[in-house]
């Protein structure tokens, strides 16, 4: 049995949803459909998301809602026509949006989560009432009713461990049940959402609840490309990644999943499938937790940019216990997080994503480190990119790292720093941003041997 979610743009109109009916007709294995709000139809286009984050500003400053309410109404009302569906749903929907305008605003911490829930909580309602149109025994659950239990964190939610108990017992269902994501309710009844595309979230909590043989996310691309194709020409989608792969792509910037959708259908062992649902018979990307056959040392190359460096050097670093400590605890008194620390004999670094050190933050470092830690240098670089190259079966070969350095030193790049972790599953360059989008080109052609990435 499968749990399928379709993203935002999957959704977004009357065309896009006569596909999705089609594939979930296609497999009846396909038994629950995650759903997100209507997305952009085209580039200037508004997400119903967006627009009800404009409605609740409006409201909230106590302006004229009308317009705002109209907007929304509309997205749905032009898909419902065009499905030939009855004027009953849209009833329903038009009223579960203008009633919006009625809840508390004072004291609601939960208000803004209502507001932003509703895109896919219409939507769920739309979609099944279609399905149903169309012969397929489909019904909608809120998932509350589902049993989708989270903590009271407005706009954060983290789903509760007891939510897996009640999801199974849908398990025994006849019917198609089409459930909003992106949203859960908390012990004492609030709407409470997960954080930006979170119904990737909900389908991967579902697909664990209800212990589904693949969790099959779908959206408008084929897959996963092994670099990004806003800087590789046509890069080639992969065919079959595992979870940590995945993870480290997400780390350094391929944000085709959410990065916490991962979690439980990784802990649940549930493999997944990323699919487009312009291109249904395109295999798309597997996420395995491991690979089936022999793989590839490597699977993709990332590049993100924004981060910074805390050059430390103090002689004889190596002999004093406890520096390191101190270092890290000056940064923790700071609430600041840090994502990596190559070190040299009297030298180490602090690599930190740039938007954690704030002019304040940066003078108070310099000053704790220089006065109470007696270091010798201390310098901030800036402008710095990592760059990823991820395959777990780079492990079993030698010779990765002099293909990547000679691709870079080919190309005229200067390694700031290198780092690999212990298991292996990805190599990482530190390299100034300007060059990033020339080192991901090269390596992408030395690893994959084509002249596409020229
Ligand atoms: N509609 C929500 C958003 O735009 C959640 C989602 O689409 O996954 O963030």
């Amino acid at each position: 049995m499968k749990v399928i979610k379709f993203g935002g743009s999957s959704l977004a109109s009357a065309e896009q949803l006569k596909k999705v009916l089609d594939i979930v007709k296609s497999d009846p294995e396909r038994r629950f459909v995650v759903v997100s709000a209507p997305g952009k139809r085209n580039p200037e286009d508004t997400k119903v998301t967006d627009a009800l984050i404009k409605y609740y500003r409006s409201y909230t400053a106590d302006n004229d809602v009308t317009d705002n309410q109209n907007l929304i109404i509309n997205r749905y009302k032009a898909i419902i026509e065009e499905l030939g569906l009855s004027a009953s749903i849209l009833d329903r929907i038009a009223a579960s949006i203008t009633d919006l305008a009625t809840l508390p605003i004072e004291g609601n911490d939960f208000l803004y989560d209502t507001f932003l829930a509703a895109g896919e909580d219409n939507n769920a309602k739309l979609i099944a009432a279609y399905f149903h149109k169309n012969g397929l025994p489909a019904r909608y659950i809120h998932p509350g009713q589902a049993g989708i239990i989270v903590s009271s964190e407005p706009g954060n939610a983290r789903i509760l461990p007891s939510s897996y108990d009640k999801l199974e017992e849908l398990r025994d269902s006849d019917e198609v049940l089409v459930i909003p994501g992106f949203f859960g309710v908390t012990v004492d009844g609030q709407i409470c959402t997960f954080s930006r595309g979170g119904s990737d979230i909900s389908g991967s909590i579902v697909a664990a609840g209800v212990k589904a043989d693949l969790y099959e996310n779908f959206t408008d691309v084929d897959g996963i490309f092994a670099a990004h194709p806003g800087v590789v020409h046509k890069p080639h989608s992969i065919k079959e990644l595992t979870y940590r792969e995945m993870r480290e792509l997400a780390y350094a910037g391929f944000s085709v999943l959410h990065d916490e959708a991962l979690i439980p259908a990784y802990r649940g062992q549930i493999p997944l499938v990323i699919k487009n649902t312009n291109n249904p018979s395109h295999p798309g990307t597997s996420i395995v937790l491991e690979h089936r056959k022999q793989a590839i040392p490597v699977v993709g190359i990332a590049g993100d940019d924004n981060f910074v460096s805390i050059n430390i050097s103090k002689y004889l670093m190596n002999r004093e216990v406890g520096f390191g400590r101190k270092v890290l605890q000056v940064l923790e008194e700071l609430n600041i997080r840090w994502e990596h620390i190559p070190t040299g004999i009297d030298d180490m670094s602090i690599i930190l994503r740039d938007r954690e050190l704030t002019p304040i933050k940066e003078q108070e470092i310099l000053t704790q480190l220089t006065r109470n830690l007696g270091v010798d240098e201390i310098e901030i670089e800036r402008d710095l990119s990592i760059i990823m190259v991820v395959g777990e079966n780079m492990k079993n070969q030698i010779g990765v790292t002099t293909t990547a350095t000679k691709a870079l030193s080919d190309r005229n790049i200067n390694l700031e720093m290198i780092s690999q972790g212990s298991s292996e599953v990805s190599i990482m360059f530190v390299i100034k941003t300007n060059q990033e989008k020339a080192a991901v080109r090269a390596l992408y052609k030395a690893f994959f041997d084509t002249d596409k990435a020229q």
